[in-house]
């Protein structure tokens, strides 16, 4: 008896959500108009030569910082699928418009280019039965494949939408590419033009709406070094950065959210038998929780110049030590409340095609949004993918197309 209650009262929330949105129509609305339907047969009757595209995408190599040829590709394939004003942006992203009714909402619906494989790795696609084996084929070649799915449905289901759809194919998603894409895009590129932000990665049905960010240094500690006996008395880089590792490890991080520090290199000196001029060490601090990131990164500043004053005073400032910190690495934190329209809406999707849903967090091209308050989730391609950022990756694309549906019914749902 509960039961039914409660479904009554989730869905009489979520059509208030939709409501306080200025959402026209819910996701279980407009998954009975003939459009949608029609749109929903034409992702089925497309994804077997989909599934050539994301192959043939696959094949060309995209390795960090190197995403231009398949960036080429993408702006030809956006070209023939009738987007307009196709360009490719500063950074390299490729952009192309399918608008609307009105230029707003404008939802940026986009996937990755790059991949994590270095240069001169074999990205060829081998075939057994439903399964694609081939680095990339899944993160985020699946991206890539879903997003073209769901334009040339929308085209040949003739779906005119009340607002515009932005796609992009971005560069940089990846380890040290740090979110440049979207950095590029965000802030500058289509600054102040995007209402909601969706991107497709990887396989699966989830969707993530917490993104954790990271602020990563290289610190390097200096001094004038010296022979161990005859210059014995001066301060001693590796020595101060020893202090420094030891105060690190002690901060006291919260587990909700949680946060996180990790010294994860260390080199320097030269000689067992030399005071060294120089140490470094790699130092790598993760949080979804902005507030929570600039806290460990403020006590890890404080930790190194205490760690340098403490050595100089130790050693009476003979051969004075100095510390500096690059920032090599800094991925934006932050999170779409579950209880936003935009997770709602996601989660309204995936009920009205009978997928269960949980909510993830990672790292994804949505932080950037996210950070910014602007209305972003991340959500996954469909398929069964397996082995992700390894030389083995695979993907199953046993009913495969539930990932493009799912993401057609989202792109139509947030732009109504
Ligand atoms: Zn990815």
């Amino acid at each position: 008896m509960r039961r039914p209650l409660r479904r009554l009262h989730r869905s009489f929330r979520v059509a208030a959500l939709f409501a306080a949105a200025g959402l026209a129509q819910s996701p279980s609305d407009l998954l009975k108009s003939p459009e949608i339907r029609a749109a929903f047969a034409a992702v089925e009757h497309n994804e077997p030569r989909m599934i050539e595209t994301q192959v043939h995408v696959c094949e060309i190599p995209a390795p960090p910082f190197h995403e231009d040829v398949r960036g080429k590709e993408l702006e030809r394939l956006f070209n023939e699928a009738g987007l307009k004003d196709v360009r490719i942006d500063k950074a390299g992203n490729v952009i192309g418009v399918r608008p609307g009714k009105a230029a707003h909402p404008n939802l940026v619906f986009a996937a990755h280019l790059d991949t994590v494989f270095p240069e001169g790795t074999n990205v060829h696609v081998t075939r057994e039965g439903t399964l694609l084996k081939g680095p990339g084929i899944g993160d985020d070649c699946r991206g890539l494949a879903v997003m073209l799915g769901v334009i040339h449905a929308l085209n040949d289901a003739h779906v005119q939408t009340p607002g515009t759809i932005t796609f992009v194919a971005d560069v940089g998603e990846e380890g040290l590419g740090d979110l440049r894409g979207m950095k590029q895009l965000f802030y500058e590129s289509l600054k102040g033009q995007i209402d909601a932000f969706v991107s497709v990665d990887g396989t699966g049905l989830g969707v993530t709406n917490i993104g954790v960010g990271s602020n990563r240094y290289k610190v390097t500690f200096k001094g004038p070094g010296g022979h161990s006996y005859g210059a014995f008395g001066l301060a001693n880089p590796i020595q101060a950065m020893g202090r420094a590792i030891a105060k690190i490890d002690a901060f006291e991080v919260p587990t909700q959210p949680k946060t996180t520090f990790n010294v994860g290199r260390v080199g320097g000196g030269t000689s067992v038998n030399a005071i060294p001029f120089e140490g470094w060490m790699e130092v790598d601090m993760r949080s979804a929780d902005p507030a929570s990131l600039k806290a460990v990164d403020d006590k890890f500043h404080a930790a190194l110049k205490e760690a340098v004053d403490e050595e100089n005073a130790r050693w009476k400032n003979r051969g004075a030590v100095s510390v500096s910190a690059e920032l090599v690495g800094m991925r934006p934190a932050g999170q779409t409340p579950k209880d936003s329209p935009i997770v709602q809406t996601a989660l309204a999707v995936s009920r009205a095609l009978g997928i269960q849903e949980t909510l993830h967090e990672g790292s994804t091209d949505a932080n950037v949004p996210m950070n910014l308050h602007i209305p972003a989730i991340t959500i996954s391609g469909g398929g069964i993918g397996s082995g992700a950022h390894s030389l083995n990756e695979s993907f199953d694309t046993k009913d495969s197309w539930k990932g493009t549906q799912r993401a057609l019914l989202l792109a139509v749902s947030l732009v109504q």
